[in-house]
């Protein structure tokens, strides 16, 4: 066998009752990689992240790890580690007796306890905090000292569930960089469970996006930003994320509120009703004056979408405008000089290449 760690799903199923979480979940993870389940909430990211632990039992469906099936094998036998949201440090115990409470479950010499405990507390940055107990602790010294406690041990496998999202935001920007630091240099497979599509994106190999108990994408952050596999992705992918407007498409162009628009690499036979999606960073305004390139004597008007200034937000380094376009509301960004005023009458544009089509009815991506 190569190196340990791989994860492979097949076909799970989890009912609560009459209501079903998870609709057979399919997924393969590598030995080694750090991989995120993204979703928004109730999507099923938990469930499946403890069905992975063995501490919630499946109604169909096979978990292996290492090729090897583990679907009824007790956690403590599976040799995987978890950090919970809530830390879930004992409060009566020191730092040091919290880090060293994995390894004293299997027995581990006392000599070889220590050493382990302080390599560990090293690798996060607390070894000066291994007298305390947690209630003395900040937030994230808490956080650090529980993944100290998980990595105690070495497991073939990582599962954390939502491990930052208690610190404050600067602290969770520089936590998540740490963790991805020490993921690369533990080299164990992590499965990590967030709703925030920023921090997925940032410190995840591949990534799965869940809607609705199944997983509807598996990707780089890059192939699933660049490429979302169906509209509902693509509406929840970026900051802010994708515009969506209904469109409709024939001879390489599509068109909407009376604007027409080259779009590239996409070929329909006549006239298909699309979703149009653009990203805030990819509108142009177009020049209001601007002729028809190939026959500038006709002056005919823009060739942009119509659209109306309703606010202009100013982010520092950048600006975002909510505009209207015909019933819809879309965000557009802009660099920090844009001189847009509310209640503006602008043209909008995009590169061909920009154009993101999905199928109207079932929201599919248009190769
Ligand atoms: P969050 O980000 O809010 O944690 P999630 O994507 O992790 O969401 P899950 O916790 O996996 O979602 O929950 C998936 C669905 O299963 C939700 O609709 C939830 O309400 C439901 N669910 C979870 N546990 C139970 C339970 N014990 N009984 C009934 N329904 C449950």
């Amino acid at each position: 066998m190569s190196q340990p760690g791989s994860v492979k799903l097949e076909n799970i199923v989890k009912r609560h009752g009459s209501f079903t979480a998870l609709h057979g979940i399919d997924l393969e993870i590598n030995p080694g990689e750090f991989f995120a389940f993204l979703g928004p909430s109730g999507s099923g990211k938990t469930t499946t992240l403890r069905i992975l632990a063995g501490l919630e039992p499946v109604n169909d469906g096979r978990v292996l790890l290492d090729d090897v099936d583990v679907t009824h094998v007790q956690p403590g036998e599976r040799d995987v580690a978890m950090v919970f949201q809530s830390y879930a440090l004992y409060p009566h115990m020191t730092v040091a007796e919290n880090i060293a409470f994995p390894l004293k479950m299997i027995r581990t010499p006392a000599s070889t306890i220590e050493s382990s405990v302080k390599e560990a507390a090293a690798k996060v940055g607390i070894e000066h905090l291994l007298a305390r107990r947690p209630g003395q602790l900040s937030g994230g010294q808490q956080q650090r000292c529980a993944l100290a406690r998980a990595i105690v041990r070495k497991p073939r496998l990582f599962l954390l569930d939502e491990p930052l999202s208690n610190l404050d935001a600067k602290l969770r920007v520089e936590t998540r960089a740490e963790l991805r630091r020490l993921q690369r240099s533990l080299g164990v497979t992590t499965v990590y469970v967030t709703h925030d599509q920023e921090e997925a994106m940032t410190v995840a190999d591949r990534l799965a996006v869940f809607m609705e108990g199944r997983i509807v994408q598996v990707g780089t952050p890059k192939e699933v930003f660049l490429r979302p596999a169906n509209a509902v992705v693509a509406a929840f992918i970026g900051t802010p994320p994708m515009n969506l407007m209904p469109a409709t498409l024939a001879d390489g162009q599509v068109s909407l509120e009376g604007a027409s628009l080259p779009i590239s690499g996409v070929q329909v036979q006549g006239t298909r009703d699309v979703t149009l999606g653009v990203r805030p960073g990819d509108l142009r305004i177009a020049d209001p004056v601007q002729r028809d390139p190939v026959t500038p004597d006709q002056g005919a008007p823009a060739r942009g979408i119509p659209a109306r200034v309703e606010f202009v937000e100013d982010l520092g380094d950048s600006v975002i405008a909510i505009l209207t376009v015909g019933s819809q509301h879309i965000k557009m960004r802009l660099d920090q000089h844009a001189d847009l005023q509310e209640g503006q009458q602008v043209f909008l544009t995009f590169a061909p290449t920009a154009a993101h089509l999905f199928d109207r009815q079932t929201g599919e991506r248009l190769p």
